[in-house]
């Protein structure tokens, strides 16, 4: 798949102050993309779209550009202690996309230009912590591998960690375009994290994003650049002959991956959920989904505050997790699964 092309940029004037703010606009300029001024991303209303799911779809290919106000980070636990802002928004259409509940009606893509400040926040966070190691998370809100093409951030954020001791960057992404963070100074601070699945979860619910072979060769790639790597595999789904599909990801990753990079390699499983809220979002976006999600079929788990999702029944649940373990073991015995859940 091609890198991401916006086709409406919003720039918030604040934002060009920043270097990265000017350059941004520059470019799309000279890209010949329509642009326009906004003073607030709450703004950015008037998105066009005959109707909401047209809007919805247009929204996600806008851009904004803007300043970062708010620099008191989020957590991110437990695989973080913080969420590093960098950008919001995604412009692909994975069906179950958390980021269809937790952004709201902000579909959008927003890019932040005040990198620096964020850095300055950063470092105090590393400060209060240290000698403790601080993790920051870059993909919390975003697939920011995406979009970096077009801004660099990640690999500047890349290399302020780089030279951190007390600090660490993770991030994950469905997306191969990684060619220009292979030189980026991680100093091995920075964990690669490849969203995968077999193919045919990639096939019929990720439309938009990279397919199952172009994320394995990225992977390869990341690897052979040092980098600490790890894959989410999530969501693990119950398809016809899925122990098949599974296993040929393990197949194709063995035979992808040099030997040096498997001795740190990390592992984190997610089995399909969904929640009420998402089931109703997800058949509003995306009508034609085949995307199973019947409550009936399923368990309920309970969650704080009663906010509950389904997941798999307790005997399905533990023979994916038997299968998909069994398969690391045999192709990756040195790697780490961090968690199933
Ligand atoms: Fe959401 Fe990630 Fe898919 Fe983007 S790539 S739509 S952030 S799940």
């Amino acid at each position: 798949m091609k890198p991401f092309m916006p086709q409406l940029v919003y720039i918030e004037p604040q934002a060009l102050d920043y270097p990265l703010g000017r350059e941004l606009k520059s470019k799309f300029e000279k890209l010949g993309i329509e642009i326009r001024t906004t003073t607030s991303h709450n703004q950015v209303r008037n998105i066009p779209g005959d109707s909401e799911l047209q809007q919805y779809r247009n929204a996600k290919s806008t851009f904004v550009v803007g300043v970062r106000k708010t620099l008191k980070f989020d957590t991110s636990k437990p695989s973080a202690e913080y969420a590093i802002p960098l950008a919001t928004g995604c412009f692909a259409h994975c069906h179950y996309c958390y980021l269809q509940t937790t952004l709201g009606n902000k579909p959008y893509i927003r890019t932040y230009v005040n990198l620096d400040e964020i850095y300055d926040a950063a470092e105090k966070y590393m400060q209060e912590r240290a000698p403790d190691i601080t993790r920051f998370e870059a993909a919390c809100t975003s697939d920011i591998v995406g979009i970096d093409h077009l801004t660099h951030s990640l690999k500047k954020t890349i290399e302020f960690i780089g030279q951190k001791e007390h600090g660490r960057l993770r991030f994950v992404t469905k997306f191969h375009h990684v060619d220009h963070l292979l030189d980026a100074k991680h100093n091995g601070n920075t964990r690669f994290r490849f969203s995968m699945n077999s193919d045919y979860v990639i096939k019929k619910f990720e439309p938009g994003t990279s397919s199952f072979l172009e994320r394995i060769e990225a992977a390869g790639k990341v690897a052979n650049a040092d980098y600490p790597l790890g894959f989410i595999i999530a969501p693990l789904y119950l398809h016809d002959n899925w122990e098949q599909g599974y296993l040929e990801l393990f197949e194709r990753l063995e035979a992808e991956l040099p030997h040096y990079a498997r001795k740190d390699l990390t592992f984190e499983l997610i089995q399909h959920r969904f929640t009420k809220t998402a089931k109703n979002i997800i058949q509003k976006r995306y009508p034609k989904s085949k995307l199973e999600m019947n409550e009936e079929e399923r368990k309920y788990k309970w969650g704080k505050y009663g906010r509950g999702k389904y997941v798999y029944q307790t005997e399905q649940a533990n023979h994916l997790k038997e299968t998909i373990q069994t398969y690391i073991d045999r192709f990756f015995p040195e790697a780490k699964i961090e968690y199933f859940t």
